[in-house]
């Protein structure tokens, strides 16, 4: 079958070929229970992240370039995917969290069909989605948890091979915006969606335009301003991307996301800018 689930709409038949996300078959990289992620998220006992490799947005500065770029990773089957979610489950994950997951959603659809874990599922994206595409992970999906990284069509096309990201990625996040939030009586979050941005060097004029965004957004979403941007991947030829953002240039996309009235705001320490966090690949 030719593959058309992201928006590159490449073609390929994965039977056969790798398509432009740079995977063939089922292939993760790690699934562990992870502690770093929105508190209502790890919440006490830990996420539990399933890291698929490949990826069709191909981002420069990606911390996880290994598995983005699939040079890494084990090829599983269907049955072991639904394995894993069992596993992660008995192991007291507070969800199972499917990180960059897109390119094989029909697998995990398929794997859903074999094991339906009772805990909530969250679908991790880079947000560069089809809306046809994640009408079909919402039939899993409890809690969306995409990344809005770019409106600028200048600044993807530097940094990603993707122009088109913001023509994709703003209706996405619109659509996984309807999503209503809940959460149990200790705060665990169950239903709801979470949007993350990772404020970028230079990269502010593009942070406030997400943050008002965002704020036209229903007063449901959650919003994740990340400050963890710390130089990785294929950068060499892109000098603004070789250093931390700067606290001036965080405390002016913090005044934005203050005067834009946002509530529902996670932060994020500076001091998880550092490699240590990037997890150690299993395979
Ligand atoms: S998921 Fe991969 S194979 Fe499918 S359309 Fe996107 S890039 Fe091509």
């Amino acid at each position: 079958m030719n593959c058309t689930q992201c928006p590159v709409s490449c073609g390929a038949d994965r039977s056969k070929n790798k398509g432009a996300c740079s995977v063939q078959g089922l292939k993760i990289a790690k699934y562990y229970l992870h502690p770093f992620e929105e508190p209502p998220i790890s919440f006490k006992n830990g996420s539990g992240c399933i890291f698929f490799c490949g990826c069709p947005l191909k981002c420069r500065f990606c911390q996880n370039f290994e598995v983005s770029r699939a040079q890494r990773g084990k090829d599983i089957s269907v049955k072991e995917l639904a394995d894993i979610f069992r596993e992660l489950e008995d192991m007291g994950a507070d969800n199972i969290n499917l990180v960059t997951p897109t390119q094989y959603l029909s697998d995990i659809a398929e794997a859903f069909s074999i094991y339906k874990p009772h805990i909530p599922v969250i679908y991790n994206t880079h947000g560069y989605e089809k809306i046809e595409s994640l009408k079909i992970a919402d039939t899993f999906t409890d809690i969306w948890l995409p990344d809005l990284k770019f409106i600028s069509p200048e600044l993807s096309a530097r940094y990603t091979s993707r122009p088109d990201y913001a023509k994709y990625a703003l209706p996405a996040v619109e659509f996984m915006a309807q999503k209503p939030a809940a959460f149990d009586e200790d705060g665990k979050m169950l239903s709801g969606c979470i949007i993350r941005h990772l404020i970028m060097p230079l990269g502010v004029e593009d942070s406030i335009n997400i943050v008002n965004f965002v704020a036209a957004l229903p007063r449901t979403v959650y919003f994740s301003l990340m400050s963890q941007y710390t130089p990785c991947g294929d950068i060499k030829d892109i000098p603004e991307l070789n250093r931390r953002i700067t606290s001036r240039e965080y405390k002016k996309v913090l005044a934005a996301v203050e005067a834009a009235g946002l509530e529902n705001v996670f932060l994020q320490d500076k001091s998880s800018a550092e490699q240590s966090f990037i997890p150690k690949w299993d395979y």
